[in-house]
């Protein structure tokens, strides 16, 4: 602790400017080198280079590279240890912020101006030092040992209790500190802000059909006369264009308008909350004028820019405990003994060693698994792996499979296992001698000896009834009611259908041909359409949605007979005819922020898991592609796709025209993309932490195995670790994902991916390896799950009083001591506040008006498989400025705030989902002419596709489109918006760090909100 302590006894800003330094201006030894930690390294030598030594597993296959992960202490970290009692040589890698609104002493006067930082700083009246007298952190048993201040459902916990209001975050209540400056927005009951008639970003289309608005999208709303209440509003009047970025001076300019604006006294909101201790400080000072300027906090682009900036060299994987690059980042992998980030990613590469630090900490545990994960070119699959007949050498105990951390012993004729440490005979066939260093000699030739990730093929002991599936076969399932034709669907599925027979998986293996394996099933029922090489098995008459109901069933029974397989079923309305699985209408907006809101996400009959049950037993997948015009009630339907590992796809109000090109192109994909069937996933863990807890589409009947009818390459798989005993530093923890599959042409394979990560007995050592971007994705499908069973408030709350008692611990712990006035982040965290923020107004946690209860239970399935990148950029989407755009080179992004948004300019906006082209209102001629062959602003059709011109920004603009669609599993569709227009009350959803139409708070609010919090956990 005193180490710690010591390490970050320099007043960061001394070095460091508090913003938008990030990584570059601080490299860290620990970023590039991952040392042993700083705080072990004198008491942990390296050990001895015997047999038994565990760093050989990790080397890589050049020896000069392999560095022993804790064989060698990096000169750094010495150095560090001199250090200990005085300034440390490097910036402590933590962020401080200037301080807030309730800013104690400000630190950083004498320091040289950095702008614009410090112009913000000084452009604060500084009060007197109210908190000068902030007591020092107290003991760190007593913050571990006590309980969470504030229990869920108790926000603020000692306020009145919550009201009713509906979607209102915080509940109403006193603030929880005495600081009104800083005051976190009021609730804003969602039913009065939004415009009734904001179209809903989750829908192709604006509104069911109208003769007047053709519901092609939501983009024509502008060519329409506005609705009946006029010129829609946001809840913030449409402001004046901001300026730009860059320009500002003093106080930006967006404070004027109506984000964190200081409002008057509401009751219940003045004045400070009677038990709040004030750190004997008096009530500080006027509110007026007092705000966190966004330039100084720390910014989502900075750390995305630095990242990429300092990653210079292609990440290989065989230092333990090392953390990947970003996700937004670019860079090559190099399997060295660990598994690639495309495959794993971890909240936190160097673990705590006891469930007591984990505890305090509160950083969830948590890897992000993708097993079939899509390479990019340059990088080679895993290889395959054949040991022979007897199949893939094991443990004997924990049957964990051979891999780098299996070490040899008794000259190669025993291995011992690096998760029980159980001692198993090595096979006569899989012998071999071992060199000086205890190598096995042939560790470089075999994959599973030397890599992190590799295939093994699955013997018939590994297979249904012990005999080798056959290939899986592919069922197209349509529906054909009034709506499906008119739509246009069936037409558009037809037609398609002959296209998707020349898609189908085709893989090289030990089949010659796999097409003939894979036949394809057309269920008609009633169709005029015809689509010829489709083999029609039978057709049916009666009322669809009775028949569906039926169908399903049967087919999952007759495909049970021999082989697995998936199932597309394309489905448009409510199953409401008397037959099994019938449902009823219940979309009831009044339960939305009541306590029986949870029920809305539950499954309302028990037949679809059932189903769902039957079809994974028989390794049958299951695609949804729905084309609702009404509530279908998704989160019913969801189950039996989310059960078996399929996907739901949803294209409200469709129609032909404008929506067939989305559409295809998932229908396309999806058929096309790698897919095992019938799959197992198990993680096995080295003793001291297991796996507790699984979010994703799957399916599990005991604790431990993860059924999966079916996996492809998009779908990723959150798991959350628990302690069972002590972690040791010398060992790290080391987990291993086994994924056992059937593959398109009937292979049957087990995939294994190995990870091992550091075990610390400091706190600030797991504070130095974290991961940002990653705990965002355990803590969105924590929450998104949790909405099933708790009300969203309390979700709500949940999440931020765990990231408040994460960041406490760490300023209690790990910080240097500062006045209180100062919120100080963890480097690798700093981001923590903005994304959470983003999960916590998001749709699913915080739903405005006119989002419907389908479009929530869609996104929740959806999130639930999401890999670390899909969710990062949902929740922090991506802004980028196309005038900047030079062919070759991405512009740097934009902050997600309407102030970053220059009214000349014209920028592209991704979510994963969305993509939208805002163009301001002053755009130059030129510009428009280049983009959309049109000078006049008025003529841009926010309808159409972008025209083919020749020219560099048009080339450059569809390029960039081209490539954000290919790396996104489902199609965009671009949405041309224009400023001021009604459709930019869409766009402006995914401002995520403006406040929101739903009453979700701005960034620099909620940060504001966040520090309180923390100060309240340690007073
Ligand atoms: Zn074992």
């Amino acid at each position: 602790i005193v180490l710690s302590l010591a390490l970050y006894s320099a007043p960061p800003h001394s070095s460091q400017p508090p913003v938008s330094t990030g990584y570059s201006a601080a490299p860290q030894a620990s970023y590039t080198q991952a040392p042993p930690p700083v705080s072990s390294a004198p008491t942990q030598p390296p050990p001895p280079s015997g047999p038994a030594a565990p760093q050989q597993y990790y080397s890589g296959p050049p020896p000069p590279s392999q560095q022993p992960f804790n064989s060698s202490l990096p000169p750094t970290s010495q150095q560090q240890q001199q250090f200990t009692s005085s300034v440390p040589p490097h910036p402590p890698p933590q962020q401080t912020l200037p301080p807030s609104s309730y800013s104690g002493p400000v630190p950083t006067q004498s320091q040289p101006p950095v702008p614009p930082v410090s112009q913000a700083q000084q452009s604060f009246p500084t009060p007197q030092p109210p908190f000068s007298s902030a007591p020092p952190p107290v003991s760190q048993s007593s913050f571990a040992t006590g309980p969470p201040p504030s229990a869920p459902g108790s926000f603020p916990p000692q306020g009145p209790p919550p009201s009713s209001q509906p979607g209102s975050f915080p509940p109403p209540g006193p603030p929880l500190t005495s600081a009104p400056s800083c005051q976190y927005p009021g609730p804003m009951p969602p039913q009065q802000q939004p415009p009734p008639s904001q179209p809903s970003p989750y829908h192709s289309g604006h509104h069911p059909p109208r003769p007047q608005m053709p519901p092609t999208s939501m983009a024509q709303s502008n060519h329409l006369p506005p609705g009946p209440q006029g010129p829609a509003g946001p809840p913030g009047p449409l402001q004046q264009p901001p300026s730009q970025p860059g320009m500002q001076t003093g106080y930006p300019p967006q404070q004027n308008g109506a984000f964190g604006q200081v409002r008057g006294p509401q009751p219940g909101y003045s004045g400070p909350y009677p038990g709040q201790p004030n750190y004997g400080a008096p009530a500080p000072a006027p509110p007026a004028q007092k705000r966190l300027d966004p330039d100084a906090i720390p910014s989502p682009i900075q750390v995305i820019e630095d990242d990429k900036a300092k990653t210079t060299e292609p990440f290989t994987t065989g230092v333990r405990g090392q953390a990947p690059p970003l996700v937004t980042t670019n860079f090559q992998v190099q399997d060295q003994g660990n598994a690639s980030p495309r495959f794993i990613r971890c909240t936190a590469y160097n673990m705590p060693c006891t469930a007591d630090m984990a505890k305090q900490s509160q950083v969830p545990l948590a890897a992000v698994i993708k097993p079939l994960a899509t390479l990019p070119p340059d990088e080679a699959p895993p290889l395959v792996v054949d040991h022979g007949e007897s199949g893939p050498i094991r443990c004997n105990r924990c049957k964990a499979y051979m891999c780098p951390y299996m070490q040899f012993i008794e000259g190669g004729r025993r291995f011992q296992c690096g998760f029980c440490s159980c001692v198993t005979e090595v096979p006569p066939h899989y012998f071999q001698h071992l060199d000086h260093t205890g190598k096995r000699v042939d560790c470089y030739d075999r994959p599973e000896l030397s890599l992190g990730s590799y295939e093994f093929l699955a013997t018939v002991d590994y297979c249904k009834n012990n005999k080798l599936p056959p290939p899986p076969a592919f069922i197209f399932l349509i529906d054909v009611s009034y709506n499906a034709v008119k739509s246009g669907m069936v037409n558009i599925v037809c037609q398609e259908l002959k296209t998707l027979l020349d898609c189908l998986p085709r893989y090289s293996s030990t089949h010659l041909n796999d097409e003939k394996y894979c036949q394809i099933w057309c269920l008609r029922f009633e169709v005029r359409a015809k689509a010829s090489g489709v083999f029609y098995i039978t057709s049916y008459r009666r009322t669809p949605q009775a028949l569906k109901q039926e169908v399903f069933l049967s087919l999952a029974v007759s495909l049970a007979a021999d082989c697995a397989g998936k199932l597309f079923v394309f489905h448009t309305s409510l199953p409401i005819a008397e037959a099994p699985g019938k449902l009823k209408n219940r979309e009831d907006k009044k339960l939305i922020g009541t306590d029986k809101e949870k029920s809305l996400f539950q499954p309302q009959v028990g037949f679809y898991s059932s189903l769902a049950k039957e079809c994974v037993a028989q390794g049958c997948c299951v695609d949804l592609f729905l084309f609702p015009n009404q509530y279908v009630d998704v989160a019913t339907l969801a189950v039996v796709p989310v059960s078996t590992g399929g996907s739901v796809y949803k294209y409200t109000y469709f129609q032909a025209q404008s929506d067939q090109e989305r559409f295809l192109n998932d229908l396309r994909r999806d058929v096309q993309k790698l897919v095992g069937f019938d799959a197992v996933m198990r993680v096995r863990t080295s003793t001291g932490i297991r796996a507790t807890d699984f979010f994703g589409s799957f399916y599990m009947s005991n604790t431990t195995d993860v059924e999966l009818a079916g996996l492809d390459c998009d779908k990723a798989i959150t798991v959350e670790f628990k302690h069972d005993d002590k972690l040791s530093e010398e060992t790290g923890a080391l987990m291993q994902c086994a994924v056992l599959y059937t593959s398109c042409s009937g292979q049957r394979r087990l995939r294994v991916h190995n990870m091992a990560v550091n075990c610390c007995s400091q706190l600030a050592d797991l504070y130095r390896n974290c991961e940002t971007d990653t705990i965002i994705n355990y803590f969105s499908k924590y929450a998104f799950r949790g909405v099933l069973s708790n009300p969203t408030k309390a979700v709500r709350e949940t999440l931020v009083n765990q990231c408040a008692q994460i960041l406490a611990c760490y300023r209690k712990n790990c910080a240097s001591p500062s006045s209180a006035g100062q919120l100080i982040l963890p480097e690798c965290m700093k981001l923590l506040p903005v994304y959470l923020n983003c999960v916590l107004k998001s749709d699913v946690l915080l739903p405005g008006a006119d989002v419907s209860l389908d479009d929530r239970a869609y996104l929740r399935q959806l999130i639930s498989c999401m890999d670390v990148a899909e969710s990062h950029v949902f929740f922090y989407p991506r802004l980028l400025p196309v005038m900047k755009l030079e062919s070759g080179s991405l512009p740097v992004a934009v902050r997600d705030s309407e102030e970053r948004l220059s009214k000349g300019g014209v920028y592209l906006l991704e979510t994963g989902l969305h993509l939208f082209l805002w163009v301001g209102a002053s755009v130059q001629q030129e510009l428009l002419l280049n983009i959309f062959g049109t000078p006049s602003f008025s003529q841009i059709d926010s309808n159409t596709s972008l025209p083919v011109l020749d020219n560099p920004i048009s080339q450059a603009l569809r390029e960039l489109i081209y490539s954000f669609r290919a790396q996104r599993s489902r199609y965009m569709k671009l949405m041309v918006v224009k400023q001021e227009d009604r459709a930019e009350l869409i766009f402006r959803h995914f401002l995520v760090e403006d406040k929101s139409a739903s009453g979700g708070a701005s960034y620099v609010d909620f940060l504001c909100h966040m520090h309180k919090e923390i100060r309240q956990l340690l007073s």
